[in-house]
């Protein structure tokens, strides 16, 4: 079965927003449900997978310093946001059978397991979700850095990053009906163009360590199964 797979081991980016379903803040239970069960079946099907949430649907530093806040204090707050986020889809993962285990960049033992990366590859040979919280740990960072950081530590062979649309646009495509769609395109026009798709920091670090990025929407089309299988339309930047 997993024959059917480009990829076997991957990392799932998705943002905090991704979560809140129509609610304009916070988790909605059933779209995590979804989410969680779109998870399942490519683990069943024997993928092994790393998953980072952001933390955008409770708290952004960059907002919080916009009112005043010290950055790094409002950074720390959306790191946090993160576990939160993180521990919500470790529940719904849960609830399908699917093991997983929640690893932090900031310990806090009594809430997940602190990240320790020969730890964390053993979980994945062994078939558990790692959901990978807290970011980078430090701040001035974004959970797409994280992502691929993280990608990068644990050798996955591309970073799926599910959105809204199916892949990257010359503009915006749910605003201009004539919006072009990418099938593939490079790192370094992702970063010239100032495409958006991951932050720049991100982009330049799967740039430097060969790690293709797959956009692709989490809620419409092949789904992320259907995409690990190389089917429907998503866009690769690599
Ligand atoms: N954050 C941080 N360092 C990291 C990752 C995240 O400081 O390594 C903070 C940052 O304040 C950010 C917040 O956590 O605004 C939530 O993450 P992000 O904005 O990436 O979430 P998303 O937009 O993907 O929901």
């Amino acid at each position: 079965e997993t024959d059917q797979l480009k990829y076997k081991r991957v990392l799932l980016k998705i943002s905090g927003e991704a979560l809140m379903g129509d609610q304009g803040f916070g988790l909605n239970p059933p779209t995590v449900e979804k989410i969680a069960a779109e998870i399942e079946t490519v683990v069943r099907m024997g993928a092994e997978v790393c998953l980072v949430i952001g933390g955008g649907n409770i708290f952004r530093g960059l907002q919080g310093s916009a009112q005043g806040m010290e950055r790094t204090t409002a950074d720390y707050m959306g790191m946090l946001a993160t576990v939160m986020n993180a521990l919500a889809m470790q529940g719904a993962l849960e609830s399908l059978g699917v093991h997983s285990r929640v690893i932090s960049a900031i310990p806090m033992d009594q809430v997940c397991e602190p990240y320790i990366r020969r730890r964390a590859v053993r979980h994945l040979e062994k078939k558990r979700v790692c959901i990978f919280a807290a970011g980078t740990g430090n701040p001035y960072f974004t959970t797409d850095t994280a992502a691929a950081l993280r990608a990068s530590e644990m050798r996955c062979e591309a970073i799926f990053k599910g959105t809204q649309v199916d892949g990257i646009y010359d503009k915006d495509p749910q605003t201009n009906s004539d919006a072009v769609r990418y099938d593939t395109v490079s790192f370094d026009e992702v970063l010239q163009k100032n495409l958006k798709v991951m932050d720049a920091s991100a982009i330049a670090l799967a740039r430097d360590n060969n790690l293709p990025i797959v956009v692709f929407s989490l809620m419409k089309g092949a789904g992320l199964m259907g995409t690990l299988k190389g089917e429907g339309t998503f866009t690769t930047v690599g």
